[in-house]
């Protein structure tokens, strides 16, 4: 008897940890892995953010505090998207969570209803489909393609509005694809969404700092839209933070008065150590940290794609941001190794990882059956042995 429930039952498990799962199996069976299946950098937090967590333990906030975050962070926070996004959120319009999957997470459950609709641009980030899937409501893709930079269009995405659309959500700096929208192109989806009365926007900015291509624009910055707004940002990858667990929001007072509400119910505030620090963090407008990582992550994206097009048969764009590439493999569908054919980007990154011991990602998680998604947040060392690997593995193949 199956007693789990049937909203459990519906969600999938996540694929990146699924696959970080199988590449730790081999690894404890004595076999080197190279694992480019993670989201996450490969430095360390700043020195300076990591005072303020060990000062926080010191002077004892260890204490529950308000839900929705720290007044004086959430200060700090309303004045860095002045700083950095010239967006206007007041201290009471920023929810401050454990992640920016919470954050996400919180947005969804307070605007969706099930049965409403959600447009999701594919590539995209495996998570948004599945939270949907939570709140009861429909994740509609719309698939962008390589050839348009993984980038869809207001064109496009017109024409999968229907009187149930409730919300967009998509990230720029995108993971999977590392794309960037320009300024304009997100005014024309901003106009877009505007004509319609009821649709929200979930702007999932966390990539904000990787961006090669300048500085990230905000949907929410044209105040035609502003008030459908919910932009997400955190601080797991620009300052290397994935373990301190803190997401926040700005967004129309009422919800992230609703977002306070929820998690007052289900998570309370984040954990206070990785408040303090992550008040240290962004109150800091000096972001030289934040660029040397940038800086390396670019110097690895040019190197990566130097790799790639040196394999016979994989298509790349060039990514702006973000620490992935999402190259397309298709063309090696229908070959065989040992008899056995490969017939899916699923079995592709499979053969990688027993054969190649190359851990990546398939593009399926992401809802592009066509690619792969490989992180090249790892040393330069370790990305040119893992591309070796894997264009010997590819050539393989017949
Ligand atoms: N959005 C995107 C696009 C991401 O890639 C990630 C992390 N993989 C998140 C949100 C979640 O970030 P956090 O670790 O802060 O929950």
């Amino acid at each position: 008897m199956n007693y789990l429930s049937d909203r459990i039952n519906l969600l999938s498990e996540s694929e990146t940890i699924a696959m970080s799962r199988k590449s730790q199996e081999l690894q404890a069976k004595g076999i080197d892995i190279i694992n480019l299946s993670l989201g996450e950098p490969d430095f360390n937090t700043p020195d300076f953010v990591k005072t303020a967590g060990k000062e926080a333990i010191d002077k004892n906030f260890s204490k529950y505090m308000p839900v929705a975050g720290y007044p004086d962070l959430r200060e700090a926070i309303s004045k860095k998207f002045k700083r950095d996004n010239n967006l206007n959120y007041s201290a009471g319009q920023i929810v401050v969570s454990t992640g920016a999957k919470q954050s996400i997470a919180n947005a969804m459950l307070c605007l969706l209803n099930p049965g409403d609709e959600v447009l999701v641009p594919a590539p995209y980030w495996v998570s948004y489909v599945e939270i949907i899937k939570l709140t009861g409501a429909v994740a509609v893709v719309v698939p962008a393609t390589i050839e348009n930079n993984f980038k869809v269009t207001a064109s496009q995405l017109k024409k999968f509005i229907t009187p149930k659309t409730k919300m967009l959500v998509y990230s720029s700096p995108c993971n999977p694809t590392g794309s960037v929208y320009t300024k304009k192109e997100l005014k024309s989806i901003a106009e877009l969404i505007a004509s319609y009365k009821n649709i929200f926007i979930i702007a999932d900015e966390i990539y904000e700092y990787i961006n090669y291509a300048g500085k990230t624009e905000s949907i929410a910055q044209f105040d035609f839209i502003y008030d459908r707004v919910i932009t997400v940002n955190g601080m797991a990858k620009g300052y290397a933070m994935t373990g301190w667990r803190i997401g926040y929001i700005g967004a129309p007072l009422a919800i992230a008065q609703a977002c306070d509400k929820l998690q007052g119910q289900i998570t309370s505030g984040a954990s206070s150590i990785a408040q303090r620090a992550t008040n240290a963090a962004v109150g800091n407008a000096d972001l030289s940290t934040v660029e040397v990582m940038k800086n390396a992550f670019h110097k690895r994206r040019d190197m990566i794609l130097d790799l790639l097009r040196e394999i016979p048969g994989v298509k790349s764009n060039v990514p702006d941001g973000a620490f992935y590439v999402f190259p397309e493999v298709k063309s090696y569908f229908g070959k065989k190794f040992n008899d056995s054919a490969i017939n899916s980007a699923d079995e592709l990154s499979m053969y990688l990882l027993t054969e190649g011991h190359v851990a990546t990602v398939s593009g399926n998680a992401f809802g592009d059956k066509n690619c792969i998604r490989i992180s090249y947040a790892a040393s330069e060392e370790k990305i040119r042995e893992a591309m070796k690997r894997i264009k010997e593995s590819l050539s393989r193949l017949n």
